[in-house]
């Protein structure tokens, strides 16, 4: 007698292998039997003839950390088939925290993470994950440590390199929290505080990664004109300090540099035959999103939001950027130049007074307010106090496709949990077997699945997760192949895709008949 037979579906296991008709039985958190269950008795049976039974999908890359606090029912998520979420990516993290530092990474990350209501009332991961044990959540979660979070706790916002203590510290947090359950380290280069860092400070850092079988997972310094440099230096901290490499949603920024990610894939290929694992990162987007911030010259980031505040206001200062921007800085990815005004779009602001500026290019606004584009970017920053965030489009289709049909590219969605967020937020997974499996054929059915779960679970070692077999967690969804699609779209983002019609998280339904359900049967994730 199971609890559950999910009956007369085409079973898709996540390990690429070619779909089969088969049965799936659950008996309380974990598939019990695989085959014909015909006979079998069971106390409830889902029929899904027709449709996609899977694993439920793991989004690899997301900024949900808060986000499941807020909304622990993660509807975003649950509803496009995600039941497992890697959150502290690019460099944040909700921890390490110390007294004098929380207000500061509060601050870099409120851009990135939503949620200014939701009280940080932890210093490490071991507080912050009781407090998510104690609110539950809908979706499984594991975490990286964000090594901007790290340094912050340690050197604040100092654009210098740590003493020989400061480092020994920074180890000692970073192996606490490998030690309460990280996955590993993740940077976030082109953001300040992490960005202050060296490749050999990551390496130092990567050392205890490495003594602790973590992975190291980079949003990459550049992205665009230098993206070779940048990937070659993620692969020497892999190299030098032990650690397998992920490179967080690998793309080439900026038209001039469309092209370049077959070159950089091919670095990750000569590297894995040299015996060293990679990966990457994906959503299948042209735009990114993020914070308006790392659009300024690093050295106007130093010493926090409040310090950059003060910089914008000074008239010197405002000065000393506008050379900036004009003549560039040795290593400093200029996104103006790279992306365009027209192209580096205000996402979202926090103040009513601009909320008519929110969809506007910088460009766009800076007209409708009658200033230049930098004007427009200082007054803003200091209007919304730093937080806006900014959206462009960053890649061409054919990278899209390069990147999504490589073979060690998993999906991750970067979603942001924030006001008018990017639609990949609600969409992601569903947008990848929609539009690129069934409307564009540029990948198998199998091979999407994969890429959203055995690859990943592989990649982060979540061996309980990821593939259809008797013993794993029961963690499935299942679908339409023919009417799965993602609803939203820039100018309206927050709509759940179609097509998903059951999600079971460790055998209880948390999406039944396309319906949220509101069951909270997520589980803490811990390395080991
Ligand atoms: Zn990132």
């Amino acid at each position: 007698m199971y609890d559950l037979i999910v009956t007369g579906g085409s079973l898709v296991d996540g390990t690429g292998a070619p779909a089969l008709l088969a049965d799936i039985a659950i008996t309380g958190n974990k598939i019990a039997e695989i085959g014909d269950l015909k006979s079998a008795s069971a106390a409830r049976r889902v029929d899904a003839t027709g449709k996609i039974v899977c694993p439920g999908f793991i989004d690899t890359h997301t900024h949900s950390e808060i986000s499941v606090l807020a909304n622990p029912d993660a509807p975003a998520k649950i509803r496009q088939g995600v039941t497992t979420e890697v959150v502290g990516n690019c460099g944040f993290s909700a921890f390490p925290l110390s007294d004098e530092t929380r207000k500061m990474a509060r601050d870099f990350s409120h851009p990135v993470f939503g949620h200014p209501e939701v009280e940080w009332d932890w210093l490490d991961l071991g507080g912050y994950f009781e407090r998510l044990e104690r609110q539950g959540c809908a979706v499984n979660v594991a975490t990286l440590v964000g090594q901007g979070t790290l340094r912050n706790a340690v050197l604040g916002f100092d654009k210098r390199a740590p003493d020989p203590e400061e480092l020994a510290r920074m180890q000692s947090l970073l192996e606490r929290g490998m030690e309460q359950g990280a996955f590993g380290l993740s940077t976030g280069l082109s953001y300040a505080p992490g960005m202050f860092a060296d490749t050999e400070e990551i390496i130092a850092l990567c050392r205890v990664v490495s003594r602790k079988s973590g992975l190291y997972a980079t949003h990459l310094r550049n992205q665009s004109d230098r993206l070779e440099e940048a990937v070659e230096e993620a692969l020497e901290i892999g190299t030098r300090a032990d650690v397998p490499v992920l490179i967080s949603h690998h793309k080439a920024a900026g038209e001039r540099n469309w092209g370049k990610v077959k070159r950089t894939l091919a670095m990750l290929d000569r590297a894995q035959a040299a015996g060293q694992r990679t990966w990457s990162d994906v959503y299948p987007y042209l735009s990114g999103m993020s914070t308006m911030l790392p659009v300024l010259p690093p050295w106007v980031l130093e010493g926090g939001v409040d310090e950059m505040l003060e910089r914008l206001r000074d008239g010197e200062a405002r000065k000393q950027i506008r050379l900036d921007f004009d003549t560039g800085l040795p290593g400093w990815e200029n996104k103006a130049t790279v992306l365009g005004w027209d192209n580096v779009v205000i996402s979202s602001v926090v103040t009513e007074k601009n909320k008519d500026l929110a969809g506007l290019s910088v460009r766009a606004a800076a007209q409708r307010r009658g200033k230049d584009a930098l004007e427009l970017l200082f007054d803003l920053l200091i209007e919304e106090g730093g937080v806006v965030g900014r959206r462009s489009i960053q890649c061409c289709e054919e990278d899209v496709l390069a990147m999504l049909t490589h073979a060690r590219t998993m999906i991750g969605s970067d979603g942001l949990d924030v006001e008018n967020p990017h639609p990949r937020q609600y969409g992601c997974f569903a947008r990848v077997l929609g539009e690129y499996v069934r409307e564009k054929h540029a990948l198998a059915l199998e091979t999407a699945i994969h890429k959203m779960t055995g690859l990943s679970a592989d990649a982060f070692g979540l061996s309980n997760l990821g593939l259809l077999k008797p013993g794993k967690r029961a963690d499935v969804v299942v679908f339409d192949a023919a009417a799965i699609r993602d609803e939203g779209t820039y100018a309206d983002p927050s709509r759940h895709p179609k097509g998903i019609d059951w999600v079971f998280v460790g055998g209880k339904a948390a999406v039944a008949e396309g319906k949220s359900t509101g069951v909270r049967n997520g589980e803490i994730l811990r390395h080991r």
